[in-house]
């Protein structure tokens, strides 16, 4: 029933941590470990979810150790098809605020020595992340902030490097001058792998500081993390109205092509 039923996975990023009311731990263990928290299973908006901690439930699993294949493979086995994941960013753009919302549409990968993928062993699979996020939950997070009136961004490009550090000057510099938008140390390899598993994605980012600086503009402080948790929990109910008022327009059949994302990407002859 419960699998039937839980369709919907939310994967939390820092200071976010309890989004449903009376929730139901499941313990999920995979065959790539177990994840970062149990899961747990409740109702919001009507629908049943998923929720899932990404650095645990105590906050103790660095970005770079976050057991990525376990989270989404635990997911998946739950019956969830799409995952809604949310998480502080940074700013590598002017137009890109602390406060503001971003619904990623491209990222580009800086991290190393991740498991990134489920097809290491046998089968040599060739997925396109050409257009990583499910276009039908952006459309529906772009409507749903528009009716709020929030200040977002309907797309955007971020950059994910490995940390648990953060950019030194220099990099952060490359990045705005690459024309990246965002940066954060969790959506890759965490997109891919839903990707893989042909489950929708839609990365919700709020941005939380100027990551070190902007090119060009004085006075900007380089980012802390006290200041990325302030932010992010002075905004925290902004997330989880966004969420809760989403949860309703998401339509029960998928019309979306992340269902079909391994179709034609077999290189191993069977
Ligand atoms: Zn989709």
């Amino acid at each position: 029933m419960l699998k039937a039923d839980a369709a919907i996975g939310i994967i939390g990023g820092s200071g976010f941590y309890s989004l449903l009311s009376g929730p139901k731990l499941v313990e999920e263990s995979t065959q790539y470990g177990k994840p970062s928290s149990a899961i747990a299973v409740g109702t919001m908006a009507d629908k049943t979810v998923a929720f899932l901690q990404r650095h645990g439930s105590k906050h103790t699993i660095p970005p770079h150790m976050v057991p990525y294949r376990a989270n989404i493979d635990a997911l998946a086995k739950l019956g969830v098809k799409r995952i809604v994941a949310t998480g502080a960013c940074g700013s590598v753009s002017s137009k890109y605020k602390p406060g503001d919302f971003v619904f990623f549409d491209q990222f580009f990968n800086m991290t190393q020595g991740r498991k990134d993928t489920f097809f290491d062993q046998d089968t040599v699979m060739h997925v396109s992340p050409a257009d990583p996020y499910c276009p039908e939950l952006r459309s529906i997070a772009i409507k749903t902030a528009k009716s709020m009136r929030l200040s977002f961004h309907d797309k955007g490009t971020i950059v994910v490097v490995n940390g648990p550090r953060f950019s030194t000057r220099a990099e952060s510099m490359f990045f705005t001058r690459q024309g990246f938008h965002t940066i954060n140390m969790t959506q890759y390899p965490e997109v891919m792998l839903a990707r893989e598993r042909q489950l929708c994605y839609l990365g919700i980012g709020l941005v939380t500081d100027y990551d070190v600086g902007l090119v060009g503009k004085k006075g900007v402080e380089p980012v802390s993390n006290a200041e990325v948790m302030n932010m992010f929990s002075q905004n925290i109910e902004k997330v989880k109205g966004l969420i809760e008022r989403m949860l309703p327009l998401i339509p029960d059949r998928r019309r979306c092509p992340c269902g079909r994302a391994l179709d034609g990407a077999l290189a191993t002859q069977k």
